[in-house]
């Protein structure tokens, strides 16, 4: 069942109400984090909470609980939602000032979760991406997570429009990421992803999919690529939470590898699949 809390109250997700002059809605000046639910037990609770803590911590928002408070309000809401299988969705704004202003007024923060059923990926149904290259013309923090994703969204839905699943970004003729999420090539069996910036969001999946398949014996290097040397790997993946990790089959209409899904994609997929159902 899909189940909200706002601020204290639990609510079904439609009838959560917040103001006009919440902040998040007037500026997008919020942040966010999605997290991964399999079986009852959140995945990676840890390095997602971590990540909000340092995204509150980067855009000054005052952390509006600690993380003992945050790990026993996700498990309430997932122990209310009575899924086994979901994502939590954390949302924090710098809460409401009135009147508008860019000046920070001394509201607290609004405080959002919700839980909403979800079934991963498995290789039979994981997509077969045809995704498309544009410019990154997001602004330069895109390691915070925050909720102000106009520039993805238009990047996202122009590819949509012209026919394509989805858009890998380039910056400075390097590739940065997804429009939500992180990137993989892989060359010879060697893997490789862009290394952590300012340009790109710190993936919790692109953590995990480095360290499945280094556990699996590939080498794994975080090193700058363009688009030729992306256009000529043998398989190019995405990773994020809810999509896992999918094999990007063609890129700007050219075939990736045999524009099929690729060996390596598949092992470090199937491993996946089993970390994240193993109970710690
Ligand atoms: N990059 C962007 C821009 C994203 O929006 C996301 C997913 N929210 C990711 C990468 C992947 O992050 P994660 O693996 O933590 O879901």
């Amino acid at each position: 069942m899909e189940i909200a809390y706002l601020n204290g109250d639990w609510l079904a997700p439609d009838a959560a109400k917040i103001s006009i002059f919440d902040r998040g809605f007037m500026f997008g000046d919020a942040v966010y984090e999605v997290l991964p639910v399999y079986q009852g037990r959140i995945f990676t609770e840890v390095p997602h909470l971590e990540r909000l803590a340092r995204s509150l911590a980067e855009v000054r928002i005052a952390p509006p609980l600690t993380m003992a408070e945050w790990s026993a309000l996700l498990g309430e809401a997932v122990d209310r939602s009575q899924e086994a299988d979901a994502l939590i969705y954390i949302q924090v704004s710098r809460g409401v000032s009135m009147p508008r202003s860019h000046v920070y007024g001394d509201g607290a923060p609004t405080v959002l979760v919700t839980v909403t059923p979800f079934q991963g990926p498995t290789i039979e149904t994981a997509p077969q991406l045809r995704v498309k290259t544009a410019e990154d013309f997001r602004w330069l923090r895109a390691d915070i997570k925050v909720t102000s994703l106009i520039a993805n969204g238009m990047i996202k839905n122009q590819a949509i429009a012209e026919g394509y699943d989805d858009a890998i970004m380039i910056r400075d003729g390097k590739v940065t990421e997804g429009t939500s999420s992180n990137v993989f090539i892989v060359k010879d069996e060697v893997i490789k992803t862009p290394p952590k910036s300012e340009r790109l969001l710190h993936g919790i999946t692109r953590d995990e999919m480095i360290e499945t398949a280094r556990e699996l014996g590939y080498s794994v290097t975080e090193s700058a690529f363009g688009l030729e040397e992306m256009l000529a790997a043998d398989e190019v993946w995405l990773s994020a939470t809810g999509l896992e990790l999918a094999p990007v089959v063609g890129i700007n209409g050219e075939p990736i590898g045999r524009g099929e899904q690729g060996p390596v994609w598949r092992e470090v997929f199937e491993a996946y699949q089993t970390r994240k159902r193993v109970i710690e």
